[in-house]
Formats: structure tokens, C-alpha cells, sequence
């Protein structure tokens, strides 16, 4: 479904990826895990068309989409999640929830409030709180909230960017159920976590990136058994 070969992304003279090969089958969880520093955001927003690409290429079904707009990516149906979750706090959660599916609105108002709806359904708790500002929500129903505003744009592959950061316990593993859940649904997903073992729990595979570079991949379950791996890779 997603085939990413020989990424590479600069910022001024500084090389944050070196090359990177990655791909995704339809329906799985991937995950990249990696230290501080390792590149994964960089790396997911080189996908998602957040930055811009110094080499090598990324194909979503066959199409080359390396350098598109992101907003072009996103209809194309990669939407991204990203770190800190980013919803506008002074706004209420319907509106959040609004804007993820802008491109339809103002085409197809009824499309909208049908997945308005069907976000409601997949997370009831934003529905309780559809008017309320999303800045009073707590940290993992905010997390809920940029989950569902990007599954207003119904895409194929939902890339994922830290999720688990700064959530108690209980919330991160709340998020990771909802990621398990949304495979159920048939999505695909591409989640990046600085959380490794959580990440490796619940992925089918795995990429360990360090300094720009993929030093690993296969199946998550056997990363996750590997000590000298986590060790080394991923400090934990
Ligand atoms: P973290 O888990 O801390 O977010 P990461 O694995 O996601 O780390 P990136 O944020 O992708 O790593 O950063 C990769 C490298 O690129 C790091 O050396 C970082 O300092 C650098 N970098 C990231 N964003 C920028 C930027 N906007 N300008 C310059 N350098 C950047």
C-alpha cells in the first residue's frame, strides 16, 4: 500500500534521513521506533508531505506522491496524527472534528455531519462533549479528539505521530487499544512511538531507525523479545 525507498530529508546542511526503505501491506500496523533524535517525525512527515524531500521516493498504491502538498496527500488518503496532537483548543470538538473533514464540506455538508456521526459513534465520549472547547479536554481525550478529526478525511492509512506522548498510563493504553481497534476496521496504520515496547506490542512489524537510518526490521513480536535490541535501539 506504501512503499517509501531511499528517503532522504535535509534540514539546511544537516541530513536527518539517510536513505530510508519502508513499506506497509494493507491492513497492518507498522511501527518505527527509535531513540531521540533517530528521525521518525521526520520521517513521517516526509511521507505525509509536511517536509520537504531530498531523495528517493514514496508510493501510496502504485502512485508516486514524493513532493506532493500535503493536503493532496490527504486526499489521496493518508491523513496524519500529529505529535502533541495540535487541536485547536479554543474551538470545540465538533468544529475540530469539522475541520479534519474540510476538503468535503462545503461539496458535501451531508457527507460531514455522516461522519460526524460516525466518529461519535467510534469515540462516544466526544460526543458528550461535542460542544465543549477542546483545550478543557484531558490530554488522552485530546489524543481521541486528533484521531478521529483525521479519520473525518476517511483515509486508508492513518500515520501516527507519538500518540502515547505525555498520557498517564491508563490513556496510552486507551490509545493503543483505539489503534488495534481501527485495524479491526480495516484501516492501516503507520505509528511512530518513542514508547517502544508499547509500539512493538501491539504492531505486526517494526523498523528501528537510528541517526536517519533503519538498523532493523521484522516482525514486531520478535523485536519486542529481543533484549540486546532494546537495549542498544531504544534505551529502554
Ligand atoms: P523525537 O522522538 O525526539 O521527536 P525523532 O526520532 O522524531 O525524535 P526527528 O524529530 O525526526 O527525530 O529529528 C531527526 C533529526 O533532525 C534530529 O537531529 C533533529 O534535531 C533534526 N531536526 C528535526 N526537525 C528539525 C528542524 N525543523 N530543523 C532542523 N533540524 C531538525
Amino acid at each position: 500500500m506504501l512503499a517509501v525507498s531511499g528517503l532522504k530529508v535535509k534540514y539546511g546542511s544537516a541530513t536527518a534521513l539517510q536513505g530510508v526503505d519502508l513499506h506497509i501491506e494493507q491492513g497492518e500496523i507498522v511501527a518505527v521506533v527509535g531513540r531521540n533524535g533517530a528521525g521518525k517525525t521526520t520521517l513521517l512527515r516526509a511521507i505525509t508531505g509536511l517536509v520537504p524531500v531530498a531523495g528517493g521516493e514514496v508510493k501510496f498504491r502504485d502512485q508516486r506522491i514524493t513532493g506532493l502538498p500535503a493536503h493532496q496527500i490527504m486526499r489521496l488518503g493518508i491523513a496524519h496524527v500529529p505529535q502533541g496532537r495540535q487541536v485547536f483548543g479554543d474551538q470545540t470538538v465538533e468544529d475540530n472534528l469539522i475541520l479534519g473533514g474540510f476538503s468535503q464540506y462545503f461539496k458535501h455538508r451531508g457527507a460531514v455531519r455522516e461522519r460526524l456521526e460516525a466518529q461519535y459513534q467510534l469515540f462516544p465520549k466526544l460526543a458528550t462533549r461535542r460542544r465543549q472547547q477542546a483545550g478543557t479536554l484531558s490530554g488522552g481525550e485530546q489524543q481521541m479528539l486528533a484521531i478521529a478529526r483525521a479519520l473525518m478525511s476517511e483515509p486508508d492509512v492513518l500515520a501516527m505521530d507519538e500518540p502515547s506522548m505525555g498520557l498517564a498510563p491508563i490513556f496510552v493504553k486507551q490509545v493503543l487499544d483505539t489503534v488495534l481497534d481501527l485495524k479491526q476496521r480495516g484501516k492501516t496504520v503507520l505509528l511512530v512511538e518513542q514508547m517502544a515496547t508499547a509500539a512493538l506490542a501491539i504492531a505486526d512489524r517494526a523498523y528501528v531507525l537510528q541517526t536517519g537510518q533503519v538498523k532493523l526490521t521484522g516482525l514486531a513480536r520478535d523485536l519486542l523479545k529481543d533484549r540486546e535490541v532494546i537495549r542498544t535501539y531504544l534505551g529502554a
